[in-house]
Order: structure tokens, then sequence, then C-alpha cells
């Protein structure tokens, strides 16, 4: 990949990860986002401990998509979740960025274990099926493999919800991934107020 696009997808990067902090998306230090770098083998990450509100080009981490480890030439530590990144990017060809974030609609939804309701015309068209990854410790390899199970089980998933933590959303681009994020919150918003309706 030649300079100029690489400062592209990093540039690319950092505005999605602090649009998605300012939407209100994601608190402290949550959430990650990466982005696969054509015919390297390799994806860029935002850095462990640092606030998506916070990345900046030079903060960006770099990993090796066959393990899920932080390059030994990146200039900061990737996200604790790379691990779950690296894997659903060996399981899907076709998924160049993913978006995990903690927004707290859907969030609130994945205390339950379950599929998110589509209440609406335009989660069912957008989203098709959004399942729950099971419940496991943030960077763990439970949680890298719960992740993986429901990307397998569903051919084409777009989006899941994950057990008692938050979203992962799966898409051919960046700003793919982050609208498909911000549509599982807005659905999960609705879905909250249409499930309060008065009979
Ligand atoms: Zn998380």
């Amino acid at each position: 990949m030649n300079p100029n696009d690489l400062q592209t997808l990093k540039e690319e990067l950092v505005r999605i990860s602090v649009k998605a902090y300012e939407r209100g998306l994601v608190f402290g230090t949550g959430g990650n986002i990466s982005v696969r770098v054509p015919g390297t083998g390799r994806a860029l990450i935002t850095a462990t401990g640092i606030s998506l509100g916070d990345t900046c080009v030079e903060n960006l981490a770099t990993i090796e998509i066959a393990t899920g480890e932080t390059t030994a030439d990146s200039p900061t530590q990737a996200s604790k979740e790379r691990y779950f990144h690296a894997v659903v990017y060996r399981l899907r060809s076709d998924v160049n960025a993913l978006v995990h974030l903690h927004p707290p609609y859907a969030t609130a939804w994945s205390v339950r274990g379950e599929d998110l309701p589509l209440v609406t015309v335009s989660a069912q068209a957008n989203l098709g099926r959004v399942p729950c990854a099971a419940c496991a410790p943030s960077g763990s390899p439970q949680l890298r493999d719960s992740v993986a199970q429901v990307v397998s089980q569903n051919p084409g998933l777009k989006a899941m919800l994950m057990g008692r933590h938050g979203i992962l959303t799966l898409g051919a681009n960046l700003i793919q991934a982050y609208n498909l994020a911000d549509l599982v919150e807005d659905s999960a918003r609705v879905a909250w107020l249409a499930h309060r309706l008065p009979e």
C-alpha cells in the first residue's frame, strides 16, 4: 500500500473514532475501531487506554491479523480487544472495518443475552438479524471465541450485541461499519420506547 493511501486510511480511522465518541456511542476509554490495511495481513486499530475521542494519527496501533498481536513497529499497544477483531477479519474476507462501542440502549438490551428486537422497517431492512454473543471478560480468549461463534453461525452478519458489554458492527469500509453502529443504537432506543407503549 502506498504511503498516501495508508495516511488516508489512518485519517479516516481517526475521524470515525472521534465521531463515535462525540456522538455518545462510547464513554471513557471504552470501545475500539479497526480497519484492514489492504495487501499487508495487518489492520490499524485504536490504542489501549486512550479514549476514542483522543485518537490521533500518531497514537494508532497496528496488529497482525494472523495472530491478533500488536506488531513490533506499532507506535502504541493495540486495544486489548484486538483478538476478536483479528478473528473476524480471518473469518470474513469481505469485512474491512470493525466498530466496537458501548452505546447505552443497545448495551442495555445485551444484558438479556438475546437478539436485539428489530421493530422498525429500516432496522429489519438494513441489519437483518442482530444476535447476542455470550458474555465474557474483556480481552479474554472466551470473548474472542464467543464473537467468532456468532460470526460463523450467521453468514453475512452485519451487527451483533455482546452480552453485558456493547456492540460490534462489520463493514466493507469504516463509514459503513460506523453507520451500522449508529443504526443499531437508534434501533435499540426505538425498541426500548416501543416496548413501553401504553396498551
Ligand atoms: Zn468493549
